[in-house]
């Protein structure tokens, strides 16, 4: 590790242990919770809601969680939400998953057990999980923040090896999840918990590139598609004081634009809005989750400006090189972010009072959310209330 690189990684540590010290919450008043603390470090089978085919259906399932070692949190998940890749996975869109399922990224709970090392969290405080739970912390892109990037194989939050416990991980959807607290986020007292769910996917994958490509107040922001995804990015870029367009594909979606703060919303139809807005962005995002022809949009990029997938895993479609290369335009990928920028968000969201908009559902309803999502209905992120599980 570089001199640097452990100034950076002592200080957000110190940071986190500070920050986490005011927020402490029930500190141990009895034998009885003491008792019960130790128990929460035990290996545990736990209620989930897993599907066993592609067909996207959920039905409860016990599953097994690791005992905490001196570096896991025990986090009971209160609000777990709906990311259009639970979906794809759970279809088989990016491959075969390993059955059974439980998908789940976006988590909000109570931390109810924490390890013998454990400085950042407290019982009681709440905690997040994102895309990720493991990396290797070694490699040149974890020492630079992007365990996202891990060389050695990020341990993704679900349907990804388990190099601790052998078998596949399993997401939050489900009553209970163990993590080393290096992957663990602080979510801040006082906040909707549930609308800060979603901020551990759409909220980072939005942030990330809003941060990397240095959106500046007053440049003009484009956002392509307006699900989970795209209202993160038009309430995140307008907090940090960009001029924002929404194009979407669904006509009622126009007037939330504007009540989120978007300056325009057009329609992908509206051929006139198309012209005006030739040459006029400095950055946009695309948070639409399929592939679909992209140099219409490019060639509302100004000079030398980048237009960012962040919905689309899938080979790109129509982009041309003649007009990107007259442009100088940049077509750029962005996964997620690293953990360090995850808690940014989350830091940067309850500063400007931001959460996503959500429709809370309780587990026996993620079969009919799935396919609501796909129809484009949800509005704009179903939140599973796991409290009423
Ligand atoms: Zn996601
Ligand atoms: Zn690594």
């Amino acid at each position: 590790m570089t001199r640097e690189g452990e100034d950076r990684r002592a200080f957000l540590r110190a940071g986190a242990a500070l920050a986490a010290a005011p927020l402490a919450g029930a500190a141990l008043a009895s034998p009885a919770a003491a008792q019960e603390s130790t128990a929460n470090l035990a290996a545990s089978e736990v209620q989930a809601w897993a599907t066993n085919d592609t067909s996207g259906t959920f039905a409860p399932q016990m599953i097994k969680r690791r005992a905490a070692g001196p570096k896991d949190v025990v986090i009971e998940i209160m609000y777990a939400s709906i990311c259009h890749s639970d979906i794809h996975t759970a279809h088989g869109d990016w491959g075969m998953p390993t059955f059974p399922l439980v998908p789940g990224h976006e988590m909000v709970g109570r931390v109810v057990g924490v390890g013998s090392e454990v400085i950042k969290f407290r019982e009681g405080d709440y905690a997040g999980v994102g895309c990720m739970v493991d990396s290797c912390g070694e490699c040149a892109n974890c020492l630079a923040d992007r365990e996202q990037n891990c060389l050695n194989g990020t341990t993704f939050t679900y349907n990804s090896e388990d190099k601790v416990s052998g078998g596949v991980t399993y997401g939050g959807y489900s009553k209970k999840v163990v993590v080393t607290e290096d992957f663990a986020l602080r979510i801040p007292p006082g906040v909707d918990l549930a609308g800060f769910a979603p901020l551990l996917c759409a909220g980072i994958t939005t942030f990330s590139p809003i941060n990397h490509w240095d959106l500046k107040p007053g440049e003009r922001f484009g956002v392509i598609g307006m699900g989970g995804l795209g209202h993160m990015a038009v309430k995140l870029a307008v907090a940090k004081g960009a001029e924002v367009v929404v194009f979407t594909t669904t006509e009622e979606k126009i007037a939330d634009a504007k009540a989120f703060g978007a300056k325009e919303a057009y329609l992908w139809t509206d051929e006139e809005a198309m012209k005006k807005n030739m040459g006029s962005f400095d950055l946009m995002v695309s948070t639409v989750p399929v592939a679909y022809p992209m140099q219409p949009f490019l060639n509302l990029l100004k000079l030398d400006k980048t237009l960012v997938n962040v919905g689309a895993l899938f080979p790109i479609e129509g982009a041309q090189g003649m007009p990107m290369g007259f442009g100088r335009q940049s077509l750029a990928g962005s996964m997620i972010g690293g953990i360090a920028e995850t808690q940014a968000v989350i830091d940067f969201a309850a500063h400007h009072g931001i959460a996503a908009s959500y429709e809370l559902i309780t587990p026996d309803q993620i079969t009919e959310a799935f396919v609501k999502v796909v129809n484009k209905e949800a509005r704009y992120r179903y939140v599973i209330d796991m409290t009423k599980a």
